[in-house]
This record gives C-alpha cells, structure tokens and sequence, in this order.
C-alpha cells in the first residue's frame, strides 16, 4: 500500500486514562489469558479492547471449536482452566470422541468478564490503540480511542495482543506480513451463524445420503466440510461444483466450506466460511480489508441461500448472527529475538526458555500447504519469539509472534494462542515485581512453579 504523507501538529498534551504495571491491547483468545495471569502475578493490569465482548476469534470473529494441538499434555493450566468455566456454565465442550474443545461464544464472553473481574483486572472496552508513545526503546504509553475521546494509558509493562501486532509496529518493531514466496496472507473470513437448521435430517443426508463418514461424531456434535484446494476429495464436494455450474455460486464461494453445531444452540451451525480468496484480498491492507467485508457478507448471503435451497436439514435456516470482526489467520509477524521457522517445526525443535508446545499441523491455506508430524511428536515456542530487541518493556503474543508463514499457520490455533498469552502474562508480573527488563529476561530462570509451562529440553 502507497500513500501520501501528511505533518501532525507537535506538542500535544493528553489526558492520562490510566497507569497500571501492565497494559495488554487486544482483548482476545491470548490478550485475555496475559491479562489475567499478569494481575494474578501481582500486576495491576488494564486490557485495552476495541470491541464489547473479550475473546477476539472467539467471540467477535465466531470462531469455534478450540481445535487440539495434537501435542500429548500440551495445555497450561489457562487452557484447562477456561474449558473448566465454560463447562460450569453449562457449555457441553466434549464429544467425547475428538478433542475438540466445542464452545459457544456468549459463554465465553460471560466467563472472560467473570475472570477479569475476579481477578480485578479492569477492562477498557470500545477502546482502540491508535499510537505508541515510544522513550529511548521504551513504551512509555499508548494512545487509545475511547467513547470519550483520546486518552492515553501509561504502564511499566504492554504486551501486545492485537494479533496484527499493531501496538509492535507503532512502537518500531519490525514486522513481516505473508508468505516469504507469494508475499500473500493467509485468506481471511467472514464467518456467520445460521439457526432453523434440521440437524437431524441434515445428519441423515450427508452420513446415510451421501456416504460421508469424514465427521466421527453425531448431534449433537456435528460437522460438515469440503476443502476444493486440498488433496482429499470431500464427498460434499460435488454438491457445490453444481452450485458454480448453475450459476448460484462463485468459485470462491465454493473453494472452502466448513459448519459446525454450537453447544447450547440446538439447530444453530457455525460457519468457517466465506473464505475471501488471498490472491484478492489482503488481512495486511486496511482498503483491501475493507473490500473483502463487502465480498465476504455478499458471499455469506449466496452460500446460505445456496444451503437452504438444496440442503436437506437448511431449508428453514437463516442467517443468525454474523461476526462482529473478519477472521485473519495471519496479517503481520513480529521480527523478534527469536525466529522460529518451518525447519524448527520439522526437527521438532525445544528451546529452553519455552512457553508452549504443539503439533497442529502446517495449515496454510490458499497456499495449499498443510503438512502433520508424525503422532506424539511436537515442537516449542520459546520466549524469545515474543520479545524484541527495539523495545525492552514490549511482550507479543498471539498469532503475531515472531515465526515465518508455515510456522504460523501452525502454532495460529487458539489453544496455543491461549498458553502464549498466559505465558507473557507470568513474564509480565515477574518483571514488575522483581524489576527485569522484559525483553531480555530469561523465561527459564523463573521458578517452575511459578512458569506456566516448562520445557521438556
Ligand atoms: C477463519 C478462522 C478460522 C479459524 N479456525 C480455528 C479453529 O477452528 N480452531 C482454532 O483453535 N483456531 C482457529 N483459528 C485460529 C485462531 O482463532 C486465531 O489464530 C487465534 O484466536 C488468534 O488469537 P489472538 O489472541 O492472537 O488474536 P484474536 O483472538 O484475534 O484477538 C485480537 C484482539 O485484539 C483486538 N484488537 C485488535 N486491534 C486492536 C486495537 N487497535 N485496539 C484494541 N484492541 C484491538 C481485537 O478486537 C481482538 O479482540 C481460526 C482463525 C480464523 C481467522
């Protein structure tokens, strides 16, 4: 993107919001996790959230189930904990065949609001960072639009859990955006939900009708899909082909298509799609970003038009819910202290200063890369990953941690996110409380008792 650049008045004085010893940006799967775990380490912490519901994908971007990490004893006690809290409030999470973690996201929202405010952290919500307020390599503040205007929040500590790195870019850390071959980003979605939907009936044709055994559950857990760029042919295949052939669908309405059903929503499927194609659309260019909200919410009416015309089980469905915000698989990575990279995946790398383990497999799609380990093995993402040498006082976690594309398209599932947002939480309190400098502490000197994970190096 190329645009002219303007001069901003100097010497503006702003309202200070408020000073904590953290302050996290981006209230989602891992911003949530870092908050808590930094005022549970002593921290008094603000979270900073453009949106009105903390769980970012979870939540805003209806992005359902927790997938597995593949990766044997892989979740950290967040994880656990969390599953733990959706279950008490009656959220039925297991199959009891996957393990899959099935969610609904208004409980989540609820129990994200219950474990800020249990653990007193205090939620700015329908807040945006705009700016960085940057001292000699240090984050001073930073500047965040709120319903009263600018303000600006002052902390000893941020951890940047915007996704898209934005808070690290706006402080000078470098970033990288796409595939290093194509320089394209993973495609984007606008996901939405549809309720009406006959489950059963929707069950019997595509298991007993058309043959398909690929989902070994049944409602009401249940999932359908078909992937047209992967190698396996998904018995649902053909009935969106016919979708292009008569004209009601486009070749990228039916490229991808996913649905599952919502514990706690009977007759409601989330869908993983419209799937904006990533030749066309870009999760790194705000104009193209805009577009793609247009194409993605015109697509999302020809697919369901689509289900409910040909169907069986959608035929009284409609569109329920669409996501407050698009699904980005991947925008921008951080260039951090530690890189890691597709060979680290392979060689089922561990790091000492490790924060977090998985095995979810190389997931890349439009690249039309997807690659597993062989069962039981996984690698590690050390701490270094989330740190970076220009800024001392910044943490970076989530899905924009410092790892090449293939890598990303790994460690990017919300399990993971959730253990490495846990992770800079611990770090962030241990800082404050023990005067070390984020960026260049070492996650193995921490006690093991007080380190949410530890590596098996
Ligand atoms: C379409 C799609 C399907 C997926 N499917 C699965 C799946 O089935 N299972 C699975 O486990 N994973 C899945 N994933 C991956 C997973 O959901 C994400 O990678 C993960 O949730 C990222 O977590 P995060 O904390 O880095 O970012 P997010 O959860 O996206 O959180 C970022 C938060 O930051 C906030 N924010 C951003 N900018 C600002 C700002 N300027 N000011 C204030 N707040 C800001 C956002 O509102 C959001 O709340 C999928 C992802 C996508 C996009």
């Amino acid at each position: 993107m190329t645009c002219p650049q303007m001069q901003l008045p100097k010497n503006r004085t702003i309202t200070v919001l408020d000073e904590a010893d953290c302050c996290v940006v981006g209230g989602g799967v891992s911003g949530v996790a870092a908050a808590v775990a930094a005022a549970r380490g002593g921290a008094k912490t603000v979270l900073i959230e453009r949106g009105v519901a903390l769980g970012g994908s979870q939540t805003l971007a209806l992005v359902e189930p927790w997938m597995p990490t593949f990766a044997p004893e892989s979740d950290t006690p967040w994880v656990k904990e969390v599953e733990a809290r959706l279950r008490a409030e009656g959220c039925d999470t297991t199959d009891g065949t996957t393990d899959y973690v099935w969610t609904n996201p208004e409980t989540i929202a609820f129990v994200y609001d219950s474990l800020t405010a249990e653990t007193g952290v205090r939620v700015l919500y329908h807040a945006a960072l705009t700016e960085a307020v940057v001292e000699d390599g240090h984050v001073a503040a930073v500047l965040v639009q709120t319903i009263g205007g600018v303000f600006a929040v002052r902390a000893r500590v941020f951890i940047d859990a915007t996704g898209d790195a934005l808070l690290a870019r706006l402080a000078g850390v470098p970033a990288e955006a796409g595939y290093e071959k194509t320089g394209r980003n993973q495609p984007m979605s606008f996901r939405f939900e549809m309720g009406g939907v006959d489950l059963e009936r929707l069950a019997r044709y595509i298991v007993e009708e058309l043959g398909d055994d690929w989902c070994k559950t049944r409602p009401p857990f249940f999932e359908i899909a078909q992937a047209r760029h992967r190698d396996i042919r998904y018995k649902l295949e053909p009935f969106f082909v016919r979708g292009i052939e008569t004209g009601e669908l486009t070749e990228a309405d039916a490229e991808y298509f996913q649905a599952f059903t919502v514990p706690g929503k009977p007759g409601v499927m989330s869908m993983n799609c419209p799937e904006l194609p990533a030749d066309r659309f870009s999760a790194s260019d705000p104009l193209s970003y805009s577009e793609a909200v247009r194409e993605g919410r015109a697509s999302m009416r020809r697919v369901s038009r689509y289900l409910i015309r040909h169907m069986p089980g959608f035929e009284h469905a409609y569109i329920s819910r669409e996501a407050a915000m698009l699904g980005a698989r991947e925008s921008w990575r951080i260039v951090g202290r530690a890189r890691v990279t597709a060979a680290d995946y392979y060689a089922r790398r561990r790091f000492p200063d490790a924060v977090a383990r998985t095995a979810w497999y190389i997931d890349a799609h439009g690249e039309k890369v997807g690659d597993y380990l062989a069962a039981g093995e996984f690698y590690e993402i050390p701490y270094r990953a989330m740190v970076a040498n220009e800024i001392e006082n910044l943490i970076v976690t989530g899905r924009c941690i410092s790892v090449d594309f293939l890598t990303q398209a790994s460690m990017r599932i919300q399990r993971t996110c959730m253990s490495l947002g846990e992770a800079a939480g611990v770090a962030a309190a241990w800082c404050v409380a023990h005067g070390e400098t984020p960026n260049a502490l070492a996650w193995e000197k921490i006690p093991q008792t007080v380190r949410s994970y530890v590596s098996v190096s």
